[in-house]
């Protein structure tokens, strides 16, 4: 009996370990914007290399460093963060479940980084994620994989979960569109969402593929909830997750491999004062919802960086949620958006101090490297 319990404790160490190295941070500053209220000098200076970066203190100019696995300047575009991100997306077709975030303050860039704009240069992760596997679908079918997908899209508000896609589901009885959706785990242990609408994506032909993508973002977008602050009139908050579950089934020898993908744009991570949200009872419950659950984000990535036994999964629908990508032999990468103005200094300065409770590599140590090891 203890023998077991011992090789469990171990077991359950070395998955840890190995998620350690597979959790990274990226941090993506965007550029002045006309709405600015500066447009120019920037609190923020980001090193050649592109693995530091230096933020000024609002009050005495004094600078914070800070190094991640990536840093990207202003002028970094779409297409030069998702060669970034590609290896991650292959690593869902090779049959991990990955997650990627991106946190920080209402403006900073969330969505442009994860959505992005029009059909186009600008287009964010999302869609760019979805060309890449339609691709390789299409180059894999040579090998006799033949893959399909499946996309859903929720938002978790105030710790309740809604699904974006429900009225693409066809109703097969009478229960309500509307039922509260739980959470689940199934009998091999996957956490998934009872009830929530999977979307079948076009995997033969990329084209019709792409268009079904666009046709569900557009009802997801008009399903959200969205109320204006001060800051932002479609400052958003509620977390968003896209999830794209991907199954590849090999006609030669049986084999198969499952893997998902989730894109989670995070709900503004700013505290209370500035947008001056929490003037009625409504938006003060929201915000509590919302650093609860934020940092209860926080709680489990400290947790792992302790190796501690205990991740606290379950304290938010969140992490719960995302559990199988935050432990065992998943992958997550959280995107930090921050703004380049003075202004923001102070909340640019709060989402880097939590990017390195998530993961920080100390300044003057040797940069780790991480191997994708390609399952089989
Ligand atoms: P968030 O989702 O964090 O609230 P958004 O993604 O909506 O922020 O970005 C706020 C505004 O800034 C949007 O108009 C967006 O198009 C613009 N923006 C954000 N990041 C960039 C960038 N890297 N390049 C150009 N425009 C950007
Ligand atoms: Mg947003």
């Amino acid at each position: 009996q203890l023998l077991k319990g011992e090789q469990v404790r171990r077991q359950m160490h070395n998955r840890i370990q190995e998620l350690r190295g597979n959790i990274r941070v990226f941090v993506r500053t965007r550029p002045f914007l006309p709405g600015d209220q500066q447009t120019s000098d920037s609190s923020i200076e980001v090193s050649p290399d592109g693995e530091s970066l230096s933020i000024a203190d609002k009050r005495n100019g004094s600078p914070h460093d800070f190094r991640f696995d990536k840093v990207f300047p202003p002028s970094a575009g779409q297409d030069q963060v998702f060669s970034e991100v590609s290896d991650f997306v292959q690593s869902a077709l090779d049959g991990y479940n990955v997650c990627l975030f991106s946190y920080g303050q209402t403006g900073s860039g969330k969505t442009h980084t994860m959505q992005g704009s029009g059909n186009g240069a600008m287009r964010g992760i999302i869609p760019r994620a979805v060309e890449q596997i339609l691709d390789q679908a299409r180059t894999s079918r040579a090998q006799n994989w033949e893959f399909k997908m499946s996309a859903s899209f929720l938002e978790i508000y105030n710790e309740e979960l809604k699904d974006l896609l429900s009225s693409m589901k066809q109703k097969v009885s009478n229960q309500s569109n509307n039922a509260k959706l739980a959470i689940k785990r199934s009998k091999e242990g996957r956490s998934f969402v009872d009830g929530l609408t999977e979307v079948a994506i076009e995997t033969e032909d990329s084209d019709a593929g792409m268009r079904q993508l666009e046709a569900l973002m557009a009802v997801a977008a008009r399903a959200r909830s969205v109320a204006s602050t001060k800051m932002n009139a479609q400052s958003s908050r509620s977390h968003s997750v896209f999830m794209l579950h991907l199954r590849g089934y090999n006609k030669d020898n049986g084999a198969i491999m499952e893997g998902t993908l989730n894109l989670c744009d995070l709900a503004g991570s700013e505290r209370l004062d500035r947008s001056g949200a929490a003037t009625d009872a409504k938006r003060l419950r929201e915000t509590q919802a919302i650093n609860k659950s934020l940092s209860c984000l926080g709680d489990v990535f400290t947790a792992l960086s302790q190796r501690s036994s205990h991740i606290p999964y379950r304290n938010s629908k969140l992490t719960y949620l995302l559990q199988d990508c935050l432990s065992g032999d998943g992958k997550a990468m959280m995107f930090v958006n921050l703004s380049p103005t003075r202004l923001s200094s102070g909340e640019s300065l709060c989402s880097l101090r939590f990017a390195t409770r998530v993961n920080s590599v100390e300044l003057g140590k040797a940069k780790k490297h991480i191997q994708y090891n390609s399952r089989k």
